[in-house]
């Protein structure tokens, strides 16, 4: 079966230079797929590709089995919100939603109504009469997402929406921009580069580095079963820890600073395979003496940066650097300068392949 939204070897070169590198990816009908990487990874290349903004040097970008890459962008029926609200300052906030309605040849009443409706949606009633410049950051950015929406596209593009706005409207947009998604089932594509926006808002998190897609996957498998060291560096804290495998049926992996860590097979890898080894950090935990049934080493502690009602606690064991997240009050049992130890149990060991192969 076709997915809804397809990708497929999407190239991209600028010169010389190439912001996209064979990008394949699907999207279902209704799904909340969130574009995820560093500045400059091809995220906003990728959606104006979609958006027909900007054209594939290669490839080709599909809606339900059709191709639409030789669309122009207002053939392609795709609502886009940008991070500037570029709403018309001259036009009330109706008349700015009712907009797209009029180049698609709605009469003035039927669009103003339906302008009416869709500024409800996003929690503007009673604002229709309003220009720009009479609304907030946040509200105009409500505007721009009615305005996104109000002919009903086949899919919404978000590139940043949230970026110019501080962060408890940052958070109450992020809520508000899910509840409306879900309640239109509109395809949706987000683009961010802020992790904590990508986990809480998406169903599926695309992390893009330097123009390639590194994996695909619901926000608990990319924070937990990330499948390249950048995932899982780029996604949350991580300790990643160099190691080799001594036994890949049982789940042994020698390292050099933590000696050999149990772990649990998932996939079947050959002993003497490069491998990194994931240790979150909130999985580790520190006290005064070994702990049974964990694997346990001696960490020499150097800064705890306290965050009230956690803490970070980073130090050493042998050259490798640890970083343990703790409690509050865990974190009294430890100071600076301090040996303690940290240990974990295997299933908090997880295994990402290096090298040939990986
Ligand atoms: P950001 O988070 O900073 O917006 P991004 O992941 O969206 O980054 P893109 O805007 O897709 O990154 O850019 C990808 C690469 O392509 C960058 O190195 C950028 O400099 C380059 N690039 C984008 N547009 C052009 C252009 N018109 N001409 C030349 N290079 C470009």
């Amino acid at each position: 079966m076709t997915s809804y939204l397809e990708l497929t070897d999407v190239n991209k070169t600028f010169g010389d230079f190439t912001a996209l590198d064979g990008v394949n990816l699907s999207v279902e009908k209704g799904e909340f797929v969130t574009f995820l990487g560093p500045s400059g990874s091809g995220k906003t290349t990728t959606l104006m590709i979609i958006a027909g903004f900007e054209k594939a040097t290669r490839g080709d970008v599909m809606i339900e089995g059709r191709s639409i890459s030789a669309l122009a962008p207002h053939e392609r029926n795709i609502g886009i919100v940008f991070q500037n609200y570029a709403l018309f300052p001259h036009k009330t906030a109706a008349d700015n939603v009712y907009f797209p309605l009029q180049m698609r040849g709605v009469g003035r009443t039927e669009g103003l109504k339906k302008a009416e409706e869709m500024l409800g949606l996003v929690g503007l009633k009673g604002f229709s009469h309003r220009y720009p410049k009479e609304l907030s950051g946040g509200q105009q950015q409500r505007v721009a997402l009615a305005r996104a929406l109000v002919f009903e596209p086949s899919l919404l593009l978000l590139d940043e929406p949230l970026g110019a706005l501080d962060k408890n409207l940052r958070e109450q947009m992020q809520i508000e921009i899910k509840r409306i998604q879900r309640s239109l089932g509109v395809t949706t594509i987000f683009v961010t580069h802020d992790q904590s926006e990508a986990m809480s808002m998406s169903d599926r998190i695309v992390v893009f580095e330097k123009g390639e897609i590194q994996q695909a996957a619901t926000p608990l498998d990319i924070y937990h079963k990330p499948q390249t060291r950048f995932v899982a560096n780029f996604v949350g804290e991580s300790n990643l820890v160099p190691a080799t495998i001594v036994d890949g049926t049982k789940g042994v992996a020698r390292t050099q600073a933590l000696g050999d860590c149990d772990y649990q097979p998932a996939a079947p890898l050959d002993a003497g395979r490069p491998v990194s080894l994931l240790i979150r950090p909130e999985h580790i935990k520190l006290s005064r003496q070994p702990i049974d049934g964990r694997k346990n080493v001696s960490m020499h502690v150097d800064t705890i940066v306290n965050y009230g009602d956690n803490a970070l606690v980073i130090g050493n064991v042998g050259d490798q650097q640890m970083r343990v997240r703790v409690l509050g009050r865990d974190v009294v049992v430890i100071r600076e300068n301090e040996d303690c130890t940290i240990s974990w149990p295997s299933e908090a060991v997880f295994v990402i392949p290096e090298g040939k192969g990986a």
